[in-house]
């Protein structure tokens, strides 16, 4: 199998919590688990896809198109590496994005081979035009090529080798309805819990050959907000601080202190966070308020709030979503120390004054 990651970008900004992959995530790839028994969490995803891969390798056929949705880093890219492994195929990686043109897609689709897998992060994000090639593709393994200009154009088919698209996606809804249909295998991917994350946290600093304590990969695991690329990149913001400070060992003790310095919270809360939650308790009385309002407020981006903070506070029940907009709980008071105002319902009426 071969991996071709030439198409993925790379921030040059470092926040611990962001949506797609930073430079100090080059590392990312050694990290990844290359099978199916190696890759934690996600039981249902996972079952779902051992009797997929094995019913497919019988009847020597690609795997049907794969759809795979949940928030960014819970390892989207690293399942459809490993379903290229398990089916003994090689992967081509790309994005929505980095399709510009039909003829990319063109030049992408006819350079696999047969059973090969093409990936393709932020899907959502594919054009019109594109996505119109990729709907023969991936129903008949053909396109359609134009060729010649005005009355004497013509129309060509090209056959292509029978392919498997994964398609990855933090916003299914956003998928035009043709395109969601034509995937026969959706799957959902699920914020991890305390538990399967620190195995990961473990996994890791064994690969990084990082001394850790039980306690100390608990610890990095309960405020990594369930997502393994964060645990990972706290994983090395920790290891920093252990071979400073601490002798190379990470301690409860120490995974505490570090993670504090850097001013995340016991619940892995950072300053986007609990700016978010102080903006809608103080400025509108705890909501209902829009997404788009609140994001200028505080000057982030809509679509980051909603794909990589609320998924994770909603879960924490610090956040809502009603009707008319977001608000914040009792439990999101609690947790920043404020009194909850009498009256305060967590938006379900408006505050009577
Ligand atoms: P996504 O494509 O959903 O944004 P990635 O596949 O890039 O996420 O995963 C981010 C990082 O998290 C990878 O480096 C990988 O090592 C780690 N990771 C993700 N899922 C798992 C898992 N189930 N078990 C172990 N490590 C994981």
């Amino acid at each position: 199998m071969s991996i071709d990651f030439s198409e993925s970008g790379f921030e040059t900004e470092q926040p611990l919590v962001a949506t797609s992959l930073l430079r100090e995530d080059d590392g990312e790839y050694s990290l990844r688990p290359k099978t199916l028994t190696e890759y934690i969490g996600q039981r249902k995803a996972k079952e779902n896809l051992t009797v997929f891969i094995q019913a497919a390798k019988l009847r020597n056929e690609p795997l049907d198109h794969v759809l795979l949705h949940g928030p960014p880093g819970l390892g989207k890219t690293t399942l459809s590496g490993i379903i290229a492994n398990e089916m003994g195929v090689n992967i081509r990686i790309t994005s929505g994005p980095a399709i510009e043109k039909p003829g990319d897609l063109a030049a992408l689709l006819t350079n696999l081979q047969e059973n090969d897998i093409l990936f393709v992060d932020e899907i959502h994000r594919l054009n019109r035009q594109v996505e119109e090639i990729l709907y023969p593709a991936m129903e008949d393994y053909a396109i359609d090529i134009i060729i010649g200009k005005g009355p004497s154009a013509n129309s060509i088919r090209l056959d292509l080798p029978r392919f498997t698209l994964i398609g990855a996606t933090t916003r299914a809804g956003q998928l035009s309805a043709p395109l969601r249909d034509r995937f026969g295998v959706t799957l959902r991917l699920e914020l991890y819990t305390p538990e399967e994350l620190a195995l990961i946290v473990k996994r890791s600093a064994g690969i990084l050959e990082v001394p850790i304590e039980d306690a100390g990969a608990m610890e990095i695991a309960k405020r990594s907000r369930g997502t393994p690329r964060i645990a990972n990149r706290m994983l090395r913001r920790v290891r920093d601080f252990a071979q400073v400070k601490a002798g190379g060992i990470i301690t409860r003790q120490v995974a505490d202190e570090a993670l504090t310095a850097l001013e995340v919270d016991h619940l892995g809360l950072d300053a986007v966070d609990r700016r978010m939650l102080r903006s809608i308790i103080d400025n509108y009385r705890g909501g209902p308020v829009g997404l788009d309002t609140l994001a200028a407020t505080i000057n982030e981006e809509s679509v980051t709030l909603e794909d990589v903070y609320e998924p994770y506070l909603m879960q924490l029940g610090f956040l809502t979503r009603t009707p008319r907009g977001r608000c914040v709980t009792v439990k999101a008071y609690q947790h920043l120390g404020l009194s909850v105002p009498g009256g305060f319902d967590g938006g379900m009426e408006q505050l009577t004054l």
